[in-house]
């Protein structure tokens, strides 16, 4: 099929959730992305935050080719060494105590949430439930995840929501002691609001909400589905807070492109999840497990410091262009504010010139591939710089 056939196919038989932009991707290599018609593009969207080492990374394919050819899925009633070994990795780099697997963010979000309220429920009585999350966030489009979600456009349309969610405003102290009471179970927040504009927290607010969970044993879950996987240039976004989370969830990066995410759980919840309790038959399957323990094994701490590094360069660089007045973020998680051009304007026009963009609310938002060169940092913005205008 040619491009204009498979765009006539799309639009014709699937569902039309997505408002998609003018390009059939075909093939990648690296940060660079390759259409149906041969024209290239610098990605610096990396899949929405997920090809966390670009495309087709020879390392990663090979990790996950070699369990291909040895077991491609089995079900969650057996053991395997994948997951073992990815788990192991996640919980002795972090200290957190176990892990469990699912597909995606949402569905590690919704895990995150009866976790919760199984631990309220149990250990300080049945109406210990609610959970508090913030308002501008964003948890994912189930309904559990949806709910947590605290804006209303995402709700629109698809009430009733769940019962036992409360919406603070972000970095409001006041209001967030206000509304903690006798049947709190969770606080639930993004560390650097991704779809909400790509705004990090104020530390005195995590720290507080720190403060709040720890002295009422109220669980403290920490979405970390964009943030994660050294995407913000720590392995987790909630390291440059100094906190330690009761839960934290992830998904985007780890699978390297395959779908996978997963909850880690501290040691005050670790058994809160039963057999029986929860579960899912595609999670942590042992080849989106094997790809997701390379890159565990890929991510350490020179990694992350280069990633620290080239993030400053690529900030400097944006700053520098005329008509970009801002920079938010952190790592390679930014939001940038343009003077006298609206963000969606900007993806259109850049992808025009060969580089694709994303927008989070008014800022041009970039989710660059971890990997990226200062060479081909250097590309991209030569096109950021064309696209402004
Ligand atoms: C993307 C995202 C989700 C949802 O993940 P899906 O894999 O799309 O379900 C949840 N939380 C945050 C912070 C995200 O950025």
């Amino acid at each position: 099929m040619n491009s204009n056939e498979i765009k006539a196919l799309d639009k014709e038989r699937i569902v039309s959730t997505y408002a998609r932009h003018d390009m059939v991707a075909d093939h990648g290599k690296g940060v660079y992305c390759y259409d149906t018609d041969g024209r290239k593009y610098i990605d610096f969207t990396a899949g929405i935050g997920v090809n966390c080492l670009g495309y087709c990374d020879e390392g990663w394919i090979k990790a996950v080719t070699e369990q291909l050819g040895k077991v491609q899925h089995t079900s969650n009633l057996y053991y395997t060494e994948p997951q073992v070994s990815a788990a192991k990795k996640l919980t002795d780099r972090t200290g957190m105590s176990k892990v469990y697997f699912g597909n995606s963010g949402a569905e590690v979000n919704e895990t995150a949430i009866k976790a919760a309220r199984k631990y309220g429920a149990t250990k300080k009585g049945a109406s210990v439930t609610d959970i508090i999350t913030l308002k501008n966030s964003f948890h994912g489009r189930t309904m559990g995840a949806m709910t947590a979600t605290g804006q209303d456009v995402y709700h629109k349309d698809f009430t009733p929501l769940l019962d036992g969610f409360k919406y603070c405003e972000a970095n409001n102290t006041d209001e967030l002691k206000a509304l903690v009471d006798e049947n709190t179970c969770a606080i639930m927040m993004e560390l650097i609001q991704g779809e909400g504009g790509v705004r990090p927290l104020d530390r005195s607010f995590v720290d507080a909400a720190a403060e709040l969970c720890a002295k009422n044993d109220i669980l403290l879950i920490i979405d970390e589905v964009q943030t994660g996987i050294g995407r913000t240039g720590r392995f987790f976004a909630y390291e440059h807070y100094g906190i330690r989370p009761d839960i934290v969830t992830f998904a985007k990066g780890i699978g390297g492109g395959l779908p996978l995410g997963g909850v880690l759980f501290g040691e005050k919840t670790c058994d809160v999840l039963q057999p029986g309790n929860h579960g899912t038959t595609f999670g942590g399957n042992p080849v989106a497990c094997a790809g997701a323990d390379h890159i565990l094994g890929r991510i350490d701490e020179n990694f992350l410091e280069e990633v620290r590094k080239k993030s400053a360069y690529l900030k400097a660089g944006l700053l520098e262009i005329p008509g970009v007045s801002e920079v938010s973020g952190m790592g390679f998680m930014m939001g940038v504010s343009l003077d006298a051009k609206a963000a969606a304007d900007f993806v259109k026009d850049a992808l025009a010139e060969g580089l694709m963009t994303l927008t989070a609310k008014e800022k041009v938002r970039l989710l660059p591939p971890l990997t990226i060169t200062y060479e081909e940092i250097d590309e991209g913005l030569e096109i950021f710089k064309k696209a402004v205008k």
